[in-house]
């Protein structure tokens, strides 16, 4: 939905992306508030969320080596560590994880729609009321989006309540965004005829996923994501050729998109919710 060329180099080409700061301090705040509700509720404090920073990032290192590598020295490690634990104060402010009993964390959720398409995902955090009503809930560690931008941030919340209905036949009562970079929540309350269009939306987006697989049209769609992608060396609206696509075993495969030019708005298909 952001960028059709992006999803091909990810997806399709599966071509690697070297860690970040940013993406690795989301997955440190989360695996910490992860880990936050191990602790019995009345430890579930910012002290404890603070202690359980340098572990974590110790084993996220474990996994992943090349983590190690993203800071110049230790004093910028040091900043970045602080990021994180200012991320995590901020946490406390908008919820009290001493009167929360989460029902699931990284929750896998999996369903298939009419059409066959198979949806997979994980959700953060599943809460389960006393009169079983669900919330679904996801931390962020950006800002939350302009107003113009919220139905965009929810479509992703509205794929999980579309798979957590056709597996539970309920609608989840609530999804709920935690931005941790500038501590807000953004809140919506769905109904079925929200779901039923997100399943025709997500049909959408996986014909036109179809359409350029076959035609090799992977259009390039210029946005501030572009800051942080880390492919626009092969990019063609910063000057690159992609490379050519991957075989395919019993597939002619098709031209690559180095020559085409960015989309005009009408054909830019499927708009975001
Ligand atoms: S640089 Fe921008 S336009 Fe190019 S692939 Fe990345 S996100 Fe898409």
């Amino acid at each position: 939905m952001t960028c059709p060329l992006l999803y091909r180099f990810r997806v399709i080409d599966r071509l690697p992306e070297p860690p970040s700061p940013a993406a690795a301090r989301g997955t440190l705040v989360h695996a910490v508030l992860e880990r936050l509700f191990d602790e019995p509720a009345p430890r579930r404090t910012p002290q404890t969320a603070r202690a359980l920073l340098q572990p974590q990032w110790e084993r996220l290192v474990a996994a992943e080596p090349e983590l190690a590598g993203l800071f110049a020295d230790e004093t910028e490690r040091d900043a970045w560590l602080t990021e994180a634990s200012q991320m995590l104060d901020r946490y406390f402010t908008l919820e009290d994880p001493t009167r929360l009993e989460p029902s699931h964390r990284e929750l896998e959720v999996a369903a298939t729609l009419e059409s066959g398409l198979r949806l997979r995902g994980y959700i953060d955090r599943l809460d389960v009321a006393a009169t079983g009503e669900l919330r679904i809930v996801d931390y962020k560690t950006g800002a939350s989006p302009r107003e113009e931008f919220v139905a965009r941030a929810l479509f992703q919340m509205k794929f999980y309540a579309v798979a957590l209905w056709l597996t539970r036949q309920q609608v989840p009562k609530l999804l709920q965004l935690i931005y941790l970079g500038n501590g807000e929540i953004v809140r919506y309350a769905p109904d079925e005829a929200d779901l039923r269009a997100t399943v025709r939306k997500i049909d959408a987006v996986w014909q036109a996923i179809q359409r350029a697989r076959s035609s090799g049209d992977w259009r390039y769609r210029q946005s501030k994501l572009c800051d942080w992608c880390a492919h626009q060396s092969i990019c063609p609206a910063f000057g690159g050729t992609p490379p050519p696509l991957p075989a395919v075993p019993g597939v002619v495969a098709p031209q690559t998109t180095g020559s085409i030019p960015p989309p005009a708005a009408a054909e830019q298909a499927p708009a975001p919710v």
